[in-house]
């Protein structure tokens, strides 16, 4: 269980050197859950992967592999193709799992597959990349110095993020915004429409596109937000949110510590 007063100076200091350099995840980390920041960013407690963060690396893995064949052949990979490199890596990666009661790797391996295909009719024909998951893109913004990566940037300068959810979005999630737009203002070339491609891992596998303009009040919020963070991150103390849509079982791989350390249940 954690001391958090006793390592608060500790913390502290540490928290000053890992916020030299902010990433746009860590951002959205932090401001849904302090203390999932704290849990993975300062001390790196290496709780097993969940299934459906495993499933969206498999997922993720199999589809970028297409995009960087794409880049270099101006053409995609056969769709069983890309299934197979789905397999494989949801075979490799599901090894690490503690599955919940209600999750089957088959079936989510099925889902996933479906998903795979989906993605590889619909959305990818129409995607020229001209750069994929760019990882150095750095820059300053509000006076902070920021890394980030983007997954997709096509040849007309749009930034492409593939996501996967447990449900269908309902609008666009604000802090998802946050990162392309940090992605936007930090990437060579990108002309500020962004589009972010959902796939949904549910028993009706869907796939959702949204695109959107980045705007003034967009800047104003990475520019606002930045500076808070860093401050906020060096403060030494971290509130769990329980009340966050993505404090679960199923989403946050830290919940067994989470709940050693304040007591409570995580539900699933
Ligand atoms: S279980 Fe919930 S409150 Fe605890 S770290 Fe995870 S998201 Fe935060």
């Amino acid at each position: 269980m954690i001391d958090i007063f006793a390592r608060r100076s500790k913390v502290a200091t540490r928290a000053i050197g890992m916020t030299d350099v902010l990433t746009p995840v860590q951002v959205r980390v932090f401001s849904d859950c302090e203390i999932r920041w704290f849990y993975q960013h300062l001390l790196a407690v290496p709780d097993p992967p969940t299934a459906s963060m495993a499933l969206d690396g498999a997922m993720r893995a199999a589809l970028i592999t297409n995009f960087r064949h794409k880049l270099a052949c101006r053409e995609d990979l056969q769709t069983q193709a890309v299934v197979e490199l789905f397999r494989r890596a949801w075979q490799k990666l599901q090894q690490g799992v503690t599955f919940c009661d209600d999750e089957h790797p088959d079936r989510m391996g099925c889902i996933g597959e479906e998903l795979v295909r989906i993605y590889m009719e619909r959305a990818a024909p129409p995607i020229q990349p001209a750069a994929i998951e760019q990882r150095t893109m750095r820059g300053v913004l509000a006076s902070v110095r920021i890394q980030a990566q983007f997954d997709i940037l096509d040849e007309d300068g749009m930034i492409i993020a593939i996501n996967t959810a447990r449900n269908a979005p309902r609008g666009i999630e604000p802090m998802h915004r946050f990162e392309l737009t940090t992605c936007y203002r930090l990437a060579a070339g990108a002309s500020g429409v962004v589009r972010s491609d959902t796939l949904v891992n549910s028993e009706s596998p869907q796939y959702v596109s949204q695109v959107w303009e980045i705007n003034e009040a967009d800047i104003q919020l990475t520019d606002a937000l930045y500076p808070v963070a860093k401050e906020a991150m060096r403060r030494g103390y971290y509130l769990p949110n329980r009340g966050s849509v993505h404090c679960s079982l199923h989403q946050c791989p830290h919940w067994r510590r989470c709940e050693q350390d304040f007591g409570g249940v995580v539900e699933a």
